[in-house]
């Protein structure tokens, strides 16, 4: 592949001068001199401009399934643009992509998860979400019932419904007012909120709380209940196996539309094509990005049961949302081609088969480390929890936050992008990473462990 020479201290002076980058700290860019600037990828790697090869445990930002350098996908981009880059779907009108790949998302939902909304990322599908959902009540004859229950530390997006929507304190701190009508319940954290709790007890002690607080509101006042099957973003948090089968149970005994935001979980990531495959429950609506692309062109969708629409198609009137690039025809293209990859190269089977166990085998080697507390994974996504004394959940410092950032920058520094949320350094692999680059991720990982406990013990 020939590479671009980029004259990189003038696209790093260009950076400070004039880029705002996405959640993060502008005193900090500007004090250490601007970005990283990331000029290439291939495979599982990604390159900076000074030439560092870097093994990308995140997936870009939990999204590139197939990796990078692609060549399929910038092929279906290409023709697509030469035969129809853009129209829209206002006018009774649809592209051929657009359809297409409505029909195999339906599919790959499978159910009566039979239509499909498009939008172009995660936050802007959880606002279509919610505005759907409160109209689906309105015409449904309920207009009393808007309100919509989420999780404490969910993340849904960076919009204004999507911070509200999500439960991260830090991030509904700004910004504000935020959207009425949503509530948040505990989420099924059990390292940090039931430790050495059992499992099950814990799972019955959060599904109690959405059923608690259904009761609160009114049952007759609540919407819907949203909820990532595995968060992401919140820490990979793992429920404990029953967690979703009672939630399920409590929406279906108040009438309570089940969401599932699958932004991060769909595609493959938990070893079956959507993560409440996984859990075995039927959701009425999915949301998802990222991975229907891997990241190549913006693009996300929204899954809804057949009841839902029929309901709209039985009263009439039009749902007065969307967007100019919903059912981007070149942005379809490519979710159509990188889906197929997918199949081709049957990536969520050996996620489930090859991959994940060899990610939580990796992980259970690397739990014996005195700084590591606990590690979960669940296919090709996982979490390390790093604790000041082993066999508890206490941190350095006394609080949470101090040690994950300076673990993750030694494995930035050794070669690995991993991500630190809080204490819990988290990994999100390209589906398509081959076992010899998962050695060279847990390599990395001990490496660093290693590196970071005599710092971490001066804290
Ligand atoms: N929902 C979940 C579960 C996510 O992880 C994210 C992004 N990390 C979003 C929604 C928002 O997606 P986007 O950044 O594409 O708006």
């Amino acid at each position: 592949m020939t590479r671009r020479n980029y004259d990189l201290a003038e696209l790093r002076r260009l950076d400070v001068a004039h880029h705002l980058p996405g959640q993060q700290d502008y005193r900090v860019m500007r004090d250490i001199g601007g970005s990283r600037i990331i000029a290439s990828g291939e495979g599982c790697y990604i390159r900076d401009a000074e030439g560092q090869a870097i093994l990308d445990g995140m997936a870009g930002l939990w999204c590139v399934q197939v990796g990078y350098g692609r060549k399929e996908l910038a092929d279906a981009a290409h023709r697509q643009m030469i035969e129809l880059p853009y129209y829209n779907t206002f006018f009774k009108t649809a592209m051929p992509p657009t359809v297409m790949l409505a029909a195999k998302v339906a599919q790959l939902l499978g159910g009566d998860l039979e239509h499909v909304f498009f939008n172009n990322s995660g936050s802007e599908a959880n606002d279509t979400v919610i505005r759907l959902v409160r109209h689906y009540w309105e015409v449904k004859g309920e207009p009393g019932r808007n309100i919509i229950i989420a999780r404490e530390n969910a993340y849904h997006g960076s919009t204004i419904a999507g911070v509200s929507l999500g439960g991260m304190t830090a991030m509904r701190a700004q910004g504000g007012p935020l959207v009425p009508g949503i509530e948040h319940v505990m989420q099924p954290y059990s390292f940090n909120e039931g430790f050495g709790e059992d499992p099950e007890a814990f799972a019955g002690r959060a599904a109690d709380a959405l059923e608690q607080r259904i009761l609160a509101v009114g049952p007759e006042k609540v919407a819907a209940f949203v909820g990532e099957p595995v968060q992401g973003a919140g820490g990979v948090i793992i429920p404990p196996r029953s967690y979703w089968t009672k939630i399920e149970a409590i929406c279906r005994k108040y009438g309570v539309l089940l969401v599932c935001d699958e932004v991060i979980c769909g595609f493959g990531r938990l070893g079956t094509w959507f993560g409440f495959q996984h859990f075995g429950i039927k959701p009425d609506i999915v949301s998802m990005a990222k991975g229907i692309s891997s990241g190549y062109l913006p693009i996300s969708a929204v899954g809804v049961a057949h009841h839902i629409v029929e309901t709209l198609r039985d009263a009439g009137g039009a749902f007065i949302h969307g967007y100019t690039y919903s059912g981007h025809p070149t942005a379809a293209a490519v979710a159509l081609e990188n889906i197929d990859i997918i199949e081709r190269e049957g990536l969520v089977e050996r996620t489930a088969t090859e991959t994940g166990p060899l990610l939580a085998r990796h992980l259970a080697e690397i739990a014996d480390h005195p700084l590591v507390g606990e590690v979960r994974s669940l296919g090709l996504i996982g979490a390390i929890e790093i604790v000041s004394r082993k066999g508890t959940n206490e941190r350095f410092g006394g609080a949470e936050g101090k040690a994950g950032p300076i673990l993750r920058d030694l494995c930035i520094k050794n070669g690995l992008m991993v991500r630190a949320i809080r204490d819990t350094v988290v990994m999100c692999p390209p589906l398509i990473i081959r076992p010899a680059e998962l050695d060279e991720l847990f390599g990395i990982i001990r490496r660093s462990l290693d590196e970071a406990e005599p710092v971490l013990r001066a804290i």
